[in-house]
């Protein structure tokens, strides 16, 4: 019980990208590239079994933003077409792709990548991609002009790919939807459907991660804005509670979200986040046993999975070699308490 895991992006090393810098360019092409994302998974999977995580991912070190990764391989997204629009109901600004046609998968996506993961690890692997509310939400629509429509359009592709990831030897496939915390009314208009049309049949546990996004300054001062108890999830716990997801990955370390909340997600798994993403202080194993120790008053230990609060894409590499140890200490502290060690 406790099984550590991570939301799913680790650093890039300084050979492979730009450190400290989100959606860095890569630093070489063609066949170095190609070998440099293979050495840098290699170096992610052992760091994280090396601090002792149960469920491990490849780091995300293959793509270079968490959404273009999956849109770069989708017929009628077009790269050349890119705007500058306002995302996440315009709390920041990002340059995306334009949907110009019928959307399509031109190949497998991601198939290669998990094939790699799963032949260097013998640990339990988790594999991340988009969920559909928020890849609508970062590109620009010139095709359908209508984002629960272009929702289901994504869910459908997304399924296929699921389907083929999990036939790999993927334990754990997640959905990233940070969108389902902006866009409270549509996640319950489509947003829902279409998280449960993306994992329809797929055979491996499927997850959800909703969190309130990187440690960027947008995000930190629209966190300032949403007042003394975040309460965003006690409108869409409900709702996923009654979904086909298996898991639930949330952020509660260092936020200000109500742990009680965690009540709500009945008879769902809960990626609790222990580990704050947001800056440079390494938590104490002593912290993130508070941490799982609070939400075990809300979820069963056996359904409860330690993890981080979201992708550790932006920090330096030492910091978030720290932050892996402290998350699997405090997990193993709990679980001495629980008898379980
Ligand atoms: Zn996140």
């Amino acid at each position: 019980m406790l099984w550590t895991t991570i939301a799913g992006s680790l650093p890039k090393p300084a050979w492979l990208a730009k450190p400290g810098v989100l959606w860095a360019p890569w630093r070489l092409e063609g066949a170095e590239l190609a070998e440099a994302k293979h050495d840098a998974v290699l170096v992610a999977l052992r760091e994280q079994e090396a601090a002792g995580i149960d469920v491990v991912t490849d780091g995300e070190q293959s793509r270079q933003h968490f959404v273009h990764g999956f849109l770069e391989a989708i017929e009628g997204v077009d790269f050349t077409r890119r705007q500058t629009i306002g995302i996440r109901a315009d709390r920041y600004r990002a340059e995306v792709p334009t949907v110009v046609g019928p959307v399509r998968r031109r190949r497998p996506v991601h198939g290669d990548e998990v094939r790699f993961a799963r032949a260097h690890t013998a640990r339990r692997l988790k594999f991340t991609m988009p969920g559909p509310m928020t890849i609508v939400d970062t590109l620009a629509d010139e095709h359908y002009r209508d984002r629960r429509r272009l929702a289901m359009e994504f869910a459908r592709l997304l399924n296929e790919e699921a389907r083929e990831l999990a036939a790999l030897g993927l334990d754990v496939l997640q959905l990233d939807e940070p969108a389902f915390n902006v866009y409270l009314d549509d996640v319950k208009a489509w947003g829902i459907e279409a998280l449960n049309a993306a994992v329809s049949g797929v055979p491996c546990k499927t997850a959800v991660h909703i969190c309130y996004g990187y440690g960027i300054p947008a995000n930190l001062q629209w966190k300032a804005t949403l007042g003394g108890e975040w309460r965003q999830y006690e409108e869409t716990f409900p709702v996923l509670a009654s979904s086909h997801i298996d898991q639930v990955s949330l952020e509660c370390a260092g936020s200000r979200v109500p742990v009680s909340l965690l009540g709500l997600l009945e008879g769902k798994d809960v990626m609790v986040g222990a580990i704050d993403v947001a800056n440079d202080v390494v938590e104490t194993a002593e912290q993130v046993a508070a941490t799982i120790r609070k939400a075990l008053g809300f979820v069963p230990p056996e359904r409860l999975y330690p993890c981080t609060n979201c992708g550790m894409v932006p920090l330096a590499r030492e910091v978030a070699r720290g932050k892996l140890r402290a998350l699997a200490a405090g997990a193993a502290l709990v679980r001495r308490e629980l008898g379980a060690a």
